[in-house]
């Protein structure tokens, strides 16, 4: 019934829970398009370029799936460039409730045609996000098991980086 659906998100970094929430929207559209957000308040690890390049290497496997660029402008505006009628968004517990209730009600105002589709976090990623991968990451734990491969690879890349830096000044 879903023609093409489009994923917004940070991702910053992309984690299992946003994988298992691809892998299942894809099975629900014909075509899904990941936007990648790069103006939001929240403060990147990743710039734009590495967060599309880290998502494209996790969803090889994902014929029907491809990465695009959430600059400047309305998610519904970009969903209405790319043809895409449904925005799909994950939720993970009470909290993600109000903010994606929000979010999807707000998106209505501004394009009442597309709807949002909300899947549950399956159970063994309910509490996994990004900040908390970041944090974790950055006092030296290990996330291995809660990101792609080569997610984990650039993280540890970006923290060793930065210690360097540290030693230097
Ligand atoms: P944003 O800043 O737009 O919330 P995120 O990358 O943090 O971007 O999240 C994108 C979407 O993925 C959100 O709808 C969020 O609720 C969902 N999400 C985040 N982590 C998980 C997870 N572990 N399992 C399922 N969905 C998730």
């Amino acid at each position: 019934m879903i023609k093409k659906a489009l994923f917004p998100g940070s991702f910053d970094p992309l984690t299992n829970g946003h994988i298992d929430t691809i892998e299942r929207s894809a099975k629900l559209a014909d075509y899904l398009f990941i936007a990648v957000a790069t103006n939001t308040s929240k403060k990147n690890l990743f710039d734009a370029d590495e967060k599309i390049e880290l998502i494209q290497l996790a969803t090889r496997h994902l014929e029907n799936v491809s990465v695009i660029e959430h600059t400047n402008g309305l998610t519904v505006d970009l969903a209405k460039k790319v043809g895409a009628s449904t925005l799909i968004r994950g939720l993970r517990n009470a909290e993600d409730f109000e903010y994606e209730m929000n979010i999807a009600a707000m998106n209505k105002t501004q394009n009442p045609e597309i709807e949002t589709i909300i899947l549950m976090a399956s159970q063994q990623h309910r509490f996994l996000s990004s900040s908390l991968i970041k944090e974790v990451a950055f006092f030296g734990g290990d996330v291995s098991n809660l990101v792609p491969t080569d997610v984990n690879i650039a993280i540890k890349k970006k923290y060793s980086a930065f210690e360097y830096e540290d030693e230097k000044s």
